[in-house]
Order: C-alpha cells, then sequence, then structure tokens
C-alpha cells in the first residue's frame, strides 16, 4: 500500500448541509488535501454559501464522497502512485476499502457491526466507539 484517502464526513445543523472532505495521504510521503472546482450552477443555487466564490475557485468541500475518491485517483496519478496500491477510508458505514472497490455500487445504509440488520429510519441503535450496533447486539 502506497496511500490512504482519507474520507471526512461533515453534517450540518440543517438536514441538506452534508459535506465531504478528503486527504491523499501518501505513506512515507505527505498529506494532500483535495480540492475541487465550484461550478456555476452551484453558485446559483445557493449564492449564500458561496458569497464571493467565481466559477472554478477552489473549494475543499465536495458534495458526495464518491467525487473525493475520484479527485483522489488524479491527484495519485499525478504524483505516480498506482491506484492499485491505495485505499480508501471514511465511507459512510463502510471499512477499509481498496481504491477500484470504493467505485462499485456500495450500501453505505447504516448497519449493525455484529449481526449486519440494516436500521430502519428513526429505529434505536447504540453508536459506539466501536461501532453501531443493534438493540440485540449491544
Ligand atoms: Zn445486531
Amino acid at each position: 500500500m502506497k496511500a490512504i484517502v482519507t474520507i471526512t464526513t461533515f453534517r450540518g445543523i440543517s438536514f441538506e448541509a452534508i459535506h465531504f472532505y478528503g486527504t491523499l495521504q501518501i505513506i512515507a510521503g505527505d498529506d494532500i488535501e483535495l480540492y475541487r472546482s465550484i461550478t456555476q450552477t452551484e453558485i446559483d443555487k445557493d449564492p449564500e454559501r458561496w458569497y464571493g466564490y467565481d466559477e472554478g475557485d477552489l473549494t475543499k468541500s465536495f458534495n458526495s464522497w464518491k467525487d473525493i475518491v475520484i479527485a483522489a485517483g488524479d491527484k495519485a496519478k499525478e504524483k505516480g502512485i498506482s491506484l492499485e496500491e491505495i485505499f480508501v477510508e471514511g465511507i459512510p458505514n463502510t471499512g477499509s476499502l481498496p481504491y477500484h472497490e470504493a467505485l462499485k455500487p456500495i450500501d453505505t445504509r447504516p448497519r449493525c457491526k455484529k449481526c449486519g440488520k440494516v436500521f430502519e429510519s428513526g429505529e434505536g441503535c447504540y453508536n459506539t466507539p466501536r461501532g453501531l450496533f443493534c438493540v440485540k447486539c449491544y
């Protein structure tokens, strides 16, 4: 393994405010923060958030974790790192994955770490440092 893509999810107070941030951590090298260009559509849609920004300006805030995986892949190629040697961490409700696995369809619904049960929305569960557990398994 040569590098790890680390994804951080930011969940704001309002429901829509979910943003993703990513770093390409090169083993025995630098940590590179990932950026993307802002589109005019985004600025038009949320002028308050993008006040003072022009189309093409850079931001660390991504709209999906998948966009980060792709941006990290581009950055890795730029640095001469093979995608075969990259792992991705921080995809919601998912463990560490090889780069190519991270681009396949993934079930990111929250589930019990022990029995694998998928939680319905509003269903109670225990969120512990070891992971999420259903009421039966906790
Ligand atoms: Zn369970």
